[in-house]
């Protein structure tokens, strides 16, 4: 009986110690370089390029810079989301009124388990657009956001300005960036947000071609500036005077408390996109300080989880998730869960939430939509 015993206490800590090594791998070797645009050339883009018909696709010329400035009158025709705040299909609100989709672009990097860990102590889910240079190198945290309930979302490659490159291009950055985190996970990416929200008629075509939404966010005030802290930043003042300073994270936070306000005051009938990162150690940090501000926010929200955007291994609940790639589909959620119905135009209605201590709703994003149609 005693050697049964040892034999089951070695059994048990081997097994124990092979879970702890379980890691994913994927061979660097067969991906594009990690900085860059994806070479067109490559027979895997030839082949993903066989697979879709671009025939039809605007013939806007390339724009230059990274990000691209905008031209002194943008054409209407090319609907630059940055220039002249065209959106076209673009999802830049979440669908109801006092919801808040929390987002994360850039990584996955080093920074983001903290991360991770907060949003689990906190229950509080978020879509990640991530990098696909940055997802063949941590995977293993690519899937740990996914078991933890959070949505995936694509950011491309190499972080490109997608308006400067090719179609061809453009395809090489969306599938690699696809096969990757496929490979991390084996969920299949259907939402992208264009990395400096860099996008026009042409990049939508493509995109649209390749089966994806497109997520931007929803304006400048909720852009939360977490990429500028500690960053040189100038101010013009009423006379025209120009001065520099390093922006700091008391300033960011008023930033986004101000939109609170603003936002709580208005006629709101959606609700909205935050921008935020999970590259620099700063903007966890921020992070940390950022999600409590905004839940503690006096207003009539209704904090409530998209119930669409678990993944089977977190959603207890009966997902009948029968997303299509066009973000419709209705999802039973579990017991923490409100049953969320996804309209074909990207929009979601809700209809129950979960009530918390009287902050603003904490939702993943609305483009986060349904978990049917991320996965493979
Ligand atoms: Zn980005």
């Amino acid at each position: 009986m005693k050697f049964a015993t040892s034999t089951f206490t070695v059994l048990a800590l081997t097994l124990a110690v092979v879970k702890a090594q379980v890691q994913i791998k994927i061979d660097a070797t067969k991906y594009p370089a990690l900085q860059g645009t994806p070479d067109v050339k490559h027979p895997q883009v030839q082949a993903w390029l066989k697979e879709i018909d671009l025939t039809g696709a605007p013939t806007f010329a390339l724009r230059k810079g990274a990000p691209p400035e905008c031209p002194a009158k943008p054409d209407p025709a090319e609907c630059i989301w940055t220039c002249d705040g065209c959106a076209q299909e673009d999802i830049t609100a979440c669908g109801a009124a006092n919801t808040w989709g929390v987002t994360f672009d850039d990584g996955p990097s080093i920074y983001t388990p903290p991360l991770l860990d907060f949003l689990k102590q906190n229950k509080v889910p978020a879509t990640f657009f991530l990098i696909g240079g940055n997802v063949i190198q941590n995977p293993d945290i690519v899937k740990r956001e996914l078991d933890e309930g959070h949505h995936l979302a694509s950011h491309t490659w190499s972080h490109s300005a997608l308006t400067t490159l090719t179609n061809e291009q453009i395809v090489a950055e969306m599938k690699w960036t696809e096969k990757a985190v496929q490979e991390a996970t084996g969920v299949r990416l259907k939402y992208m947000r264009p990395p400096y929200g860099d996008i026009n008629n042409r990049v939508r075509f493509v995109l649209k071609k390749l089966g994806y939404k497109v997520v931007d966010w929803t304006g400048d005030e909720f852009d939360t500036k977490d990429w500028q802290i500690g960053a040189s930043v100038t101010a013009v003042d009423a006379s025209g005077k120009s001065s520099s300073h390093v922006y700091t994270e008391t300033e960011a936070l008023n930033h986004f408390k101000t939109s609170l306000d603003q936002y709580a005051a208005s006629a709101k009938t959606k609700g909205f996109y935050c921008l935020e990162h999970d590259i620099k150690e700063v903007e966890v940090n921020f992070a940390k300080k950022l999600i409590p501000m905004g839940q503690q926010h006096q207003s009539d929200a209704q904090p409530y989880q998209e119930g669409g955007v678990m993944p089977p291994s977190g959603n207890k609940g009966n997902n009948t998730n029968a997303g299509n790639g066009n973000g419709n589909g209705t999802n039973n959620g579990n017991t923490t869960n409100p049953t969320i119905v996804h309209n074909k135009n990207g929009t979601d209605t809700k209809s129950a939430g979960i009530k918390s201590a009287g902050g603003l709703s904490v939702v993943i994003a609305a483009a986060a939509v349904a978990a049917g149609a991320i996965l493979a």
